[in-house]
């Protein structure tokens, strides 16, 4: 089948016949048509109708070097030819797999020198579980089961993942009566202050929120308590910057009660706060952190986490050290070279700096609106924005609007929509997605 000739109401017949989509509902995906997304270059996306779309979300949170990257496809081409894949389960390895690991420990937070490859941030939180369950054990402190975790927190799909987040709507279809399937999972409330900061100074907030993880851990037991998992800024439950205080309050609480603390960076990973990493950002190193997504730009699927010597080396030091746990795309090659090139990329086109310009040009741009009373305030750090709007506002149509206008962003929850672009976009592309943004939050 080819994109030039086939017409766009063929693939949406052939698209709701047999394609079962993630997180979409289908009644009205049926009714509506899926748009069909035939190409894309830099930040632009092209659907069957030749309509150009502005990616203002880098697809999903992903695609931090833009779309069109010869360099990548070139490498990745070049890497299929010669070996495409193969596993690392038998006392083998290959040469893209280990580069990035090196590569990787260059560029992560300081004591992290060794990486697990996942496909998917999912799976990498599955490792977190694993690694963590496996270390309690070793350490012969099986009573440490208990993980802690935040609500409206997002770390995947699969069983771990969905458990391990907090979002509702996800646990209800769990398919227990319990709020997560998986048992031992525990949750406290997000650190948003503008829904539970009433009264308080950020900082004192930050210190609040932070003290309900205390409260928690003293609730199970500290002897129980294995981890806790967050994401250092809250991305797709609607973009929540930490307050101040509160992920050094985090670790400074996991230190005393002597539990693990885990960064889900998958959003936050990889220039999109202006730092290779958000412990970079917020000056907080964790006991293990994944990623995902930005690591290849998107152009390969890939995760994998960091595992700090904390937990290494115990594991290590096991003398049955066998880690049972691992994918058949662990160190997948042609996905890891992808994800070296696009470290390069990065990295030789200063996207950190970048990503800093640009969330200061979102940031002002969404608090002016504000100040003008078109939207209730701007939340974000780094190069991801979010715009609380008022509640006689629908960020559904906001959304769809920006999407007539030619522009992407997400709405979340009911009052958020989300920026992320990719960290290649212009100032005047820049320009573009707010006037959208800005045309389509005025109602016009
Ligand atoms: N963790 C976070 C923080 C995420 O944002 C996501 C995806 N949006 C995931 C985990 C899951 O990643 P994946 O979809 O690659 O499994």
């Amino acid at each position: 089948m080819n994109n030039e000739t086939t017409p766009t109401s063929c693939m949406q017949h052939l698209d709701a016949q047999h394609y079962l989509h993630p997180f979409t509902d289908h009644k009205k995906l049926a009714a509506r048509g899926a748009r069909v997304i035939v190409k894309a270059d830099d930040i632009y996306l092209w659907d069957s109708d030749g309509k150009r779309l502005l990616d203002g979300m880098s697809g999903l949170w992903c695609v931090n070097v833009g779309y069109g990257r010869q360099a990548i496809s070139d490498a990745v081409y070049t890497q299929m030819e010669q070996l495409p894949y193969y596993n690392s389960f038998f006392n083998t390895t290959n040469l893209p797999a280990l580069r990035l690991a090196q590569s990787l420990s260059e560029v992560a937070p300081k004591g992290f020198a060794h990486v697990f490859f996942t496909g998917s941030g999912s799976e990498a939180n599955d490792t977190n579980l694993r690694l963590i369950r496996r270390y309690w054990d070793v350490r012969g402190q099986a009573s440490r089961r208990l993980i802690i975790s935040r609500h409206n927190a997002y770390h995947g799909s699969t069983i771990a993942g969905a458990s391990l987040g907090g979002m509702a709507g996800m646990h209800s279809q769990l398919g227990e009566q319990d709020a997560c399937v998986i048992p031992g999972i525990h949750h406290i409330g997000q650190p948003y202050y503008l829904e539970s900061g009433q009264g308080l100074s950020e900082h004192d907030f930050g210190l609040k929120a932070a003290s309900w993880l205390e409260q928690k851990i003293l609730e199970l037991g500290a002897e129980n308590v294995a981890a806790f998992f967050a994401e250092p800024l809250q991305g797709a439950g609607g973009v929540y910057p930490p307050p101040p205080g509160y992920l050094k309050g985090l670790r400074k609480l996991c230190d005393q009660h002597g539990a693990f603390l885990i960064f889900d960076e998958v959003i936050t990973g990889f220039a999109r706060l202006g730092t290779w990493f958000g412990a970079n950002f917020y000056q907080v190193n964790p006991d293990l952190l994944c990623f995902a997504k930005a690591v290849t730009s998107g152009y390969q699927p890939l995760g994998g986490v960091f595992v700090g010597s904390a937990v290494r080396k115990p594991l290590e030091a096991d003398p049955d050290f066998f880690l049972r746990h691992g994918y058949t795309y662990s160190g997948h090659a042609s996905a890891c070279v992808a994800a070296l090139i696009n470290l390069e990329i990065i990295e030789r086109e200063g996207l950190h700096q970048r990503a800093v310009h640009i969330g200061k040009r979102i940031g002002e741009a969404l608090t002016a609106l504000a100040r003008d009373g078109v939207i209730d305030h701007a939340r974000g750090d780094g190069a991801v924005w979010a715009a609380g709007l008022h509640a006689t506002q629908s960020n559904i149509k906001i959304r769809d609007r920006m999407l007539e206008l030619g522009a992407i962003t997400r709405a979340i929850n009911a009052d958020t929509n989300t920026f992320c672009p990719p960290l290649v976009i212009t100032d005047p592309q820049l320009d573009k997605l707010l006037d959208a943004f800005a045309t389509a939050a005025s109602g016009k």
